[in-house]
């Protein structure tokens, strides 16, 4: 769970404004999983997450899109290079399912932009390790030149010619097939849904990119009688950072919650505030709990509360079955009772 120094050993344009960095890393990963990285910028640290586009057993590589006036992105996008170390930490999330040789399933691949990184690693995984699955991607961009990874997804459709179907929507770019240019809204899904690719045919579908597209996908999939279990989301950036109020929360002052925080097996009691999320009470506390986004919406911070409860107000990372086991995303919990036991071994 901890940081370490990673060399970048060919960094490299995909687009005008995205570089794919590749790095000499010694851990595995799993495909759709996300590597988190650490740098300080004018003595403040800031954590980012990049998710992994290369299947397991490649060189494992990462793409980094250029946000206007980001931090991270901006400095990875003109400034990092071959040789240059990168603080990192191993590979997390849970945005992949089991492989099934023998299975002959069905994939739906729907993705915006740079949301192209974990979904480009997960068919690249499926066409290799599952000889029967089909996949369809259905990649939105603005235009053609916005494209990332185009000459890597023309391979892999030379590779996989009928087993792999890849559907660009371009925002701007006039195509020869009318359907395929346009936003890919609501409409725009359902009218590939009636013209293009027939929704019985989906048995598991993966959507990553923004909140907004997230919602939509998964909307119109489950509509269009897609089970709800076989929808799997990754979101890369929220709409509502920030803490929301907490429904919970009484107006009396609280008194203090003594928490016990398990965290490399071993078990460290704190008091903390209510007003106090669990990650901001362990760090306090010089724990080192792992943390990246620190809005809900990654999964690095996870950890499981054994005794006591928490209010969550936020999360766009655990689905409705961890969240019943017990999980939570410490960076989003805030005690409720006097006290908490939480374990961070089992998060991961
Ligand atoms: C699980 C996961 C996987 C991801 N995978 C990828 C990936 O594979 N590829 C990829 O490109 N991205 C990915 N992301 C997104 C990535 O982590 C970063 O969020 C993104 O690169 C932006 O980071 P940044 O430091 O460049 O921008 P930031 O510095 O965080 O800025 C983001 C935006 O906020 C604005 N902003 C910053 N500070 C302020 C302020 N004080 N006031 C107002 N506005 C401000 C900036 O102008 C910019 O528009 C992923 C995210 C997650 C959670």
């Amino acid at each position: 769970m901890r940081f370490q120094p990673l060399k970048v050993t060919d960094i490299r344009p995909t687009t005008r404004d995205a570089v794919v960095v590749t790095l000499d890393a010694p851990f595995d990963w799993v495909q759709g999983q996300y590597l988190t990285f650490r740098r300080s910028f004018d003595g403040t640290e800031i954590r980012r997450s990049y998710s992994i586009c290369a299947a397991p057993g490649e060189p494992c590589q990462v793409a980094i899109k250029r946000v206007e006036g980001g931090a991270f992105s901006t400095w990875a996008n003109e400034s990092l290079a071959p040789g240059d170390t990168l603080d990192v930490m191993p590979p997390m999330g849970r945005f992949h399912t089991p492989l099934a040789p023998d299975a002959a399933t069905r994939y739906l691949l729907i993705t915006a932009g740079s949301g192209i990184t974990p979904i480009l690693s997960i068919a690249r995984t499926v066409l290799a390790a599952e000889p029967k699955a089909q996949v369809t991607v259905l990649y939105a961009n603005r235009a053609v030149n916005s494209i990332m990874f185009q000459t890597e997804l023309d391979d892999l459709k030379s590779q996989h010619l009928t087993r792999l179907q890849i559907v660009h929507v371009l925002k701007q770019d006039a195509q020869q097939i009318p359907l395929f240019t346009g936003r890919l809204d609501a409409d725009k899904l359902d009218a590939l849904f009636a013209q293009w690719i027939d929704p019985d045919t989906i048995d598991r579908a993966f959507i990553c990119g923004p909140e907004g597209l997230m919602e939509t996908a998964r909307a119109r999939l489950e509509a269009h009688g897609v089970n709800p279990a076989e929808i799997h989301v990754e979101l890369f950036g929220s709409t509502q950072p920030g803490r929301l109020p907490q429904s919970a929360r009484s107006d009396a002052p609280q008194p203090p919650t003594r928490a016990t925080i398990r965290l490399d097996g071993v078990p460290h009691e704190i008091t903390m505030e209510r007003d106090q999320s669990l990650l901001d009470a362990a760090r306090a506390n010089a724990l080192d709990a792992p943390f990246a986004c620190k809005a809900g919406v990654c999964s690095t911070c996870m950890c499981r509360v054994v005794e006591g409860e928490v209010e969550m107000i936020q999360n766009h990372a655990l689905d409705d079955d961890e969240v019943s086991r017990g999980y939570v995303l410490s960076c989003q919990s805030y005690p409720l009772t006097d006290s908490v036991v939480v374990d961070y071994d089992t998060g991961h």
